[in-house]
């Protein structure tokens, strides 16, 4: 029996790691569950999953779902803020994290779960995009085990041989190709991108997400953060990540061998899939996802990335290049944009405007540490807001 911790239980990776984990109540069981805002969505998980702890984001959502168990007559313990997070994230009573939290606010408690030696899912990229080294290294410090949910990250996991020591050359290894879905803009005019509005960038053509990663899509900042990702996950480096737009999203990452093989995993577009291949590595569980249909798909396409279309992927490859806290200032700014383009504060297009005028003025150095990073990641966020809010970026 596996014991399993959620961060971010509310959300389309949480939920979908629910559905896998209700098909196999033999094998898991949940220790802890966490929300921020959607208390009761919460609760009703709770009631089926019966997790010991229960953590959301405020004291007074703390309030609200104890008042909701004590009608329901549950005896689940309440937490809140990022302390409970960290803590039933490094908890001995659970033996894996689903880290699967938005943005920064990720951060404290996956690192709590690696260096705590848990077996971590990470579906959290912007932790890892910023925390780069940091991360490996306390995953390597203790032990832990990392597993990549990001649909292309597992995709590669699964095309590299079993003994893959994160160095290309030793395993013959010449490029990790990401695929790209290219988001529902690929063909839009680009002098019209000015104009779309967030219920148009969050409308993903092939699968269904969080209202942050789908913006990221539209921008392809989200394949930039997965160049990131790829680089320390597999220790590839970026001259050897390519990206390929492949419209169908079927076959979710590849790898190509110096041999001249290349190495695919197909699949219909649904988290379950990565995110069963994580739960039971390494043996195989059902998923519930349809098994694929060749024939009733016809056709894979392909094509390479447009960075005029796409600037925010070019700003990511500049940031990986850079090294250091780029990747972080890049994961800031761009979380401040994302925000403001869902509240209507700032055009499409203004996104990448943004950031590259934030990493302008912060260009990155080396850090040392956690703290040290998270001052650079508060001064991307203020420089971000203040260019907002001078409208001139
Ligand atoms: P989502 O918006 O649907 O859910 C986010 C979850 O995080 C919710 O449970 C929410 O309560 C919680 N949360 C939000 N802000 C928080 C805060 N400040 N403190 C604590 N908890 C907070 O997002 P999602 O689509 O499930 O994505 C989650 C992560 O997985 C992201 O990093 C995303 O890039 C990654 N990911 C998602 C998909 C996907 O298909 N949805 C695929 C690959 C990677
Ligand atoms: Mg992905």
């Amino acid at each position: 029996m596996q014991t399993i911790t959620i961060l971010g239980a509310t959300g389309s990776i949480g939920a979908s790691t629910l559905d896998v984990l209700a098909r196999h109540p033999d094998r898991y069981r949940v220790y802890a569950l966490t929300a921020h805002s959607r208390v009761e969505e919460l609760a009703l998980q709770c009631e089926r999953f019966r997790p010991e702890v229960a953590v959301v984001g405020s004291a007074s959502s703390a309030k609200l779902l104890s008042d909701l168990f004590r009608g329901k007559g549950l005896n689940i313990q309440v937490e809140y803020g990022e302390s409970a997070l960290c803590a039933v994230a490094s908890a001995p009573g659970c033996d894996a994290v689903m880290a699967a939290i938005v943005g920064a606010a990720g951060l404290a408690p996956t690192l709590a779960a690696a260096r705590a030696g848990k077996k971590v899912m990470l579906a959290n990229k912007e932790a890892l995009v910023m925390s780069g080294r940091l991360f490996m290294d306390a995953i390597a410090e203790s032990n832990a085990t990392l597993l990549p949910i990001d649909s292309e990250h597992n995709a590669i996991f699964q095309c590299l041989p079993r003994n893959y020591g994160r160095s290309m050359p030793d395993h013959g290894i010449a490029k990790v190709l990401l695929t790209a879905s290219g988001g529902p803009f690929r063909n839009r005019a680009i002098e019209t991108l000015d104009a779309v509005t967030p219920e148009e960038a969050v409308a993903h053509p092939n699968w269904v997400m969080g209202r942050k990663i789908s913006v990221d899509s539209a921008t392809m900042m989200n394949k930039g953060l997965e160049v990131i990702e790829a680089h320390w996950l597999f220790g590839a480096p970026a001259a050897d990540i390519e990206v390929v737009i492949h419209p169908q999203s079927v076959i979710h990452s590849m790898v190509s061998y110096i041999d001249g093989s290349v190495l695919a995993q197909l699949g219909n577009p649904d988290m379950r899939t990565p995110i069963a291949h994580a739960l039971a590595y390494p043996e195989r569980i059902a998923s519930g996802v349809a098994p694929v249909d060749l024939a009733l798909i016809g056709q894979l396409a392909f094509e390479r990335p447009d960075l005029n279309r796409f600037p925010c992927l070019r700003l990511a490859y500049d940031a990986l290049l850079v090294g250091g806290s780029a990747p972080a200032i890049l994961n800031a700014a761009n979380e401040v944009a994302v925000e403001a383009f869902l509240d209507r504060r700032i055009g499409f297009r203004m996104i990448d405007r943004l950031i590259a005028r934030v990493m302008d003025r912060l260009p990155g150095t080396d850090v040392a540490d956690i703290d040290d990073l998270l001052v650079q990641d508060r001064h991307a966020r203020d420089m971000a807001h203040s260019f907002i809010q001078q409208g001139t970026s």
